[in-house]
């Protein structure tokens, strides 16, 4: 069979990453990993999960937790994150959320809502690479999101035509891979500028709970309402997730946008998979009730505690010429190397000398640039190995 003349013309975008296979070697017990962008197991609530999965197969007022159910998700959890994203400056109502299996499913429904092939996506340089990975399979062109460049909105419509820029898509709290966070006057500016393009704002909000110190900003979407009066107004589609909080094996995001919004995307997932578990979505529902409010601030605590270690270990180990971000929340800190340094060379003499593990930068440029940057996770390591690895990165960096 002749795979190759039948696939569709998309297929020649989807490639195997040669980052995940390089960390694939990595994985082995001597190695001191910072790469993996996950949350630390041991801080699952798992105790509260076995009870809520047990409640909700046993209380008759669960009797369909197995059953298929709508496709705009389960009412309760609907409720309870419509009240949660009241909390943060954004009043909606649950005809405004629409539960996803992960925000993943959500950053490919909105590829597969707003963009055809040769449209424009406008990401951060550099962005998440499961957003550029979603997308991808929709087949757009990437140019650079900066909203604090005095960049005319008119050269953005010249570089992507003949197709049209469809939306600006950035992750405002604590990004993945940056740890940067948008301040309010930016967040201002990416919304004026998306007024003069006329495009749609994506505000991936996966790491938004994850605030270790500092005041915490508004979300975009929570913004524009200041300005319009109202969500149904609104070109701000915001993406949540319960991964980086509670769980991420259960895959439970959601969407909150305009109802005309939520509407098309009801129908694409009506499509593609019906709904989300219906089990995960109950229980889920039932741990967020009733644990959330207790379990995110120990999270934050201990990952908190765990980014000031990276930080310390940072100030202490890298060598002149090393610049990091000193991020308020989330689960990275970003490193740019000297200039000529590479960090993908760097990860594969790693293997062979020191045994850390990263993610070399150049994988989050849409256009492979950045080869001078790595990304570290600060989440799963204690003060011992935080220092051991550390002080390796700093003999490997002395070495280059
Ligand atoms: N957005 C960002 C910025 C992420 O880092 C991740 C996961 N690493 C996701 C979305 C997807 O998360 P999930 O599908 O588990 O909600």
């Amino acid at each position: 069979m002749n795979w190759e003349q039948i696939l569709a013309g998309r297929m020649s975008r989807m490639k195997a990453s040669e980052i995940r296979e390089l960390l694939k070697l990595l994985d082995q017990p001597d190695i001191i990993s910072f790469a993996g962008g996950i949350p630390d197991p041991k801080l699952f609530p798992a105790e509260a999960f076995r009870d809520a999965m047990t409640t909700a197969l046993s209380d008759s007022q669960y009797a369909t937790s197995l059953q298929y159910s709508v496709s705009e998700g389960y009412g309760p959890l609907r409720d309870w994150i419509a009240d949660q994203m009241g909390l943060i400056g954004v009043p909606c109502t649950p005809d405004n959320i629409l539960i996803t299996s992960g925000s993943q499913q959500a950053l490919d429904y909105l590829g597969k809502l707003m963009l055809s092939p040769g449209d424009t996506a406008l990401v951060g340089w550099p962005t998440y690479l499961g957003a550029l990975g979603a997308f991808n399979a929709y087949e757009p062109r990437f140019d650079r999101l900066d909203p604090g460049s005095n960049r005319e909105a008119q050269d953005y419509h010249d570089a992507a035509a003949p197709g049209r820029v469809k939306f600006a898509y950035l992750s405002a709290d604590f990004a993945n891979p940056t740890g940067v966070t948008l301040d309010q006057a930016g967040r201002e500016r990416l919304l004026d500028l998306a007024e003069e393009l006329d495009i749609a704002i994506i505000e991936d909000a996966a790491y938004q709970t994850l605030r270790y110190d500092g005041t915490a900003i508004p979300p975009i979407l929570a913004t524009e309402i200041a300005r319009k009066g109202s969500i149904d107004a609104c070109r701000t589609i915001y993406s949540g997730s319960f991964s980086k909080t509670l769980a991420p094996g259960l895959r439970i995001g959601w969407v909150c946008a305009a109802a005309s919004v939520i509407g098309r995307l009801v129908l694409m997932k009506q499509a593609a998979d019906l709904h989300t578990s219906t089990l995960n979505q109950i229980a889920t529902h039932i741990v967020a009730r009733d644990h959330f409010a207790d379990h995110i601030p120990s999270l934050r605590e201990t990952y908190g505690r765990r980014r000031d270690l990276m930080l310390d270990a940072l100030d202490r180990e890298m060598p002149e010429g090393v610049t990091w971000t000193r991020p308020e929340g989330g689960m990275f800190v970003w490193l740019t190397l000297p200039d000529g340094t590479d960090g993908a060379e760097l990860l594969a003499r790693s293997l062979k000398t020191e045994r850390i593990a990263f993610v070399p930068g150049h994988a989050f440029h849409p256009d492979g640039t950045g080869r001078n940057t790595i990304r570290l996770s600060f989440t799963l390591h204690e003060k011992e190995l935080v220092d051991e690895g550390i002080a390796r990165l700093g003999r490997l960096l002395r070495a280059s």
